[in-house]
């Protein structure tokens, strides 16, 4: 095993394919490779609090932004844990035996308008878009400590084709970044004699070719770092051979399982689930196995269960047959038709808690098929009995916020607003009286119990 980046590869491939390995750092739980890291927002896994991520989850790491933590003043700066513990890890209780991996954008990240230039990069914040100065960017890596750092490329979001004048630029940008952010490490190593995060390379979503005067420069950086952030498969089909040896995070935001199974299919080691999150909001319950248990159904099998469906509301079997996991062991889909359609936050919870669950088999049915060599059989298998996408559902999700969603602009609509508001009558009807009556205002979060009881509200009927 390299001393280097604590990453041995137990199942090589011969450059482009999927491979086994195991990146094992000092104080962290084994990650068995492939896997993936929880996305976390604003520091938390949504839906699920540390002690519920601890005790009913596999999870063993999370990849979070940067640009989740930057706001005014930056608070977390402010924020001094004792016994030199990670300020990050400290900040947002992440249990000491996880992964942190620490990038500039979220994954998927909402793109910025106005173009990155050497010295700053269009960020997302929860305040609103804003510029982040590469300086600052490294200055914040090692302030907050994590155990991962996935280096400042100049990732062009939201474009689907970069011209060639742009792949100079963006190529030149991205080299110039990780040269200064070495060199900063060296430095720092010398003046503090302090651990520094690992430093992951990112790769620009395009061919190693096209991006050859970087990767040139990765080459002669390659004992400064310690593993490639892949956005785009695209640059694994000519990866350099020096560079083949690091741990590969894949931030290529796969929408489905399908997707999933192409990226480990060109080489990915650890990748970030977008989907994972969202069809949680859905109230939607995984169910696939991977390999599949039956090679020919009799038609395409869904992703997952729409739990917002009423057909479920007398039914007491869980949510998967055989499913190990808190949900599926304590509670039964009744109950969860019931939460979703009292817009009750348990019912995520227990959604999250069971969706995890079911990757955590599905990554681990991906390890041992290519253990066996039997991997691109069984994900032809698995493309042939699934359907690609994941079931639409009537329901709607838990709120969402600004960072969570492309922007389309100003004054948009709200997505998902408030189930529950205060009813403020019609003209002539019953609740305009009860105003008239006591002069109170209609029973808000803000009434007195007294002031309630004076206007009638909850008396019991005759
Ligand atoms: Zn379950």
């Amino acid at each position: 095993m390299s001393e280097e980046n604590m990453f041995s590869i137990t199942r090589a491939s011969t450059g482009n394919a999927a491979r086994t390995g195991l990146l094992n750092l000092p104080n962290r739980q084994p990650i068995k490779t492939p896997h993936y890291l929880a996305l976390a927002s604003r520091g938390a896994i949504p839906h699920l609090t540390q002690d519920n991520v601890v005790k009913h989850t596999d999870i063993r790491g999370a990849y979070m932004a940067v640009e989740d933590f930057v706001e005014k003043g930056t608070p977390i700066l402010k924020y001094n844990p004792p016994n030199g513990t990670s300020r990050l890890r400290a900040y947002t209780a992440t249990p000491d035996n996880h992964l942190l991996v620490l990038g500039a954008r979220r994954s998927p990240p909402v793109p910025s308008p106005g173009a990155s230039t050497d010295a700053q990069m269009a960020i997302m914040t929860a305040f609103g878009f804003t510029k982040l100065q590469a300086t600052t960017f490294r200055s914040l890596t090692s302030s907050l400590d994590p155990d991962i750092v996935v280096g400042l490329g100049d990732i062009p979001y939201g474009y689907y084709k970069v011209s060639y004048k742009k792949i100079d630029k963006i190529t030149d940008r991205t080299a110039r970044w990780m040269q200064a952010h070495v060199q900063e490490r060296a430095v720092a190593a010398k003046e503090q004699a302090s651990k520094q995060p690992m430093l992951y390379a990112p790769l620009l979503p395009l061919s190693c070719d096209a991006q050859r005067y970087y990767t040139d420069h990765l080459e002669d950086m390659v004992n400064d770092i310690h593993g490639l952030a892949i956005y785009s498969t695209v640059s694994m089909a000519d990866l350099p051979a020096e560079l083949q040896h690091l741990p590969r995070l894949g931030l290529t935001e796969p929408n489905n399982p399908r997707a999933v199974l192409q990226d480990i299919s060109h080489g990915i080691d650890i990748t970030t689930l977008p989907f994972l999150s969202s069809v949680t909001d859905a109230g939607i319950a995984l169910d696939i196995r991977f390999p599949v248990a039956n090679p020919s159904p009799d038609s395409p099998l869904p992703l997952g269960v729409d739990m917002w469906d009423t057909a479920h509301a007398t039914d007491v079997s869980a949510l998967r047959e055989g499913c190990p996991c808190y949900a599926c062991t304590n509670h039964h889909r009744a109950f969860l038709q019931h939460l979703l359609s009292a817009k009750e936050m348990l019912a995520w919870v227990l959604l999250q808690i069971h969706n995890h669950q079911v990757m955590d088999q599905f990554f681990q049915g991906v390890r041992e098929s290519i253990e066996r060599g039997t991997f691109e059989q069984d994900v032809a298998d698995f493309e042939r009995v699934y359907e690609p996408e994941f079931p639409e559902t009537g329901g709607r999700g838990p709120r969402l916020r600004g960072y969570q969603f492309k922007s389309e602009g100003p004054n948009e609509r709200k997505r998902n607003p408030a189930p529950f508001t205060v009813y403020k009558g019609k003209k002539g009807d019953q609740s305009e009286k009860i105003v008239e009556k006591g002069s109170v205002p209609v029973p808000g979060p803000d009434a007195m119990a007294e002031d309630l009881e004076k206007v009638g509200f909850a008396e019991k009927a005759e």
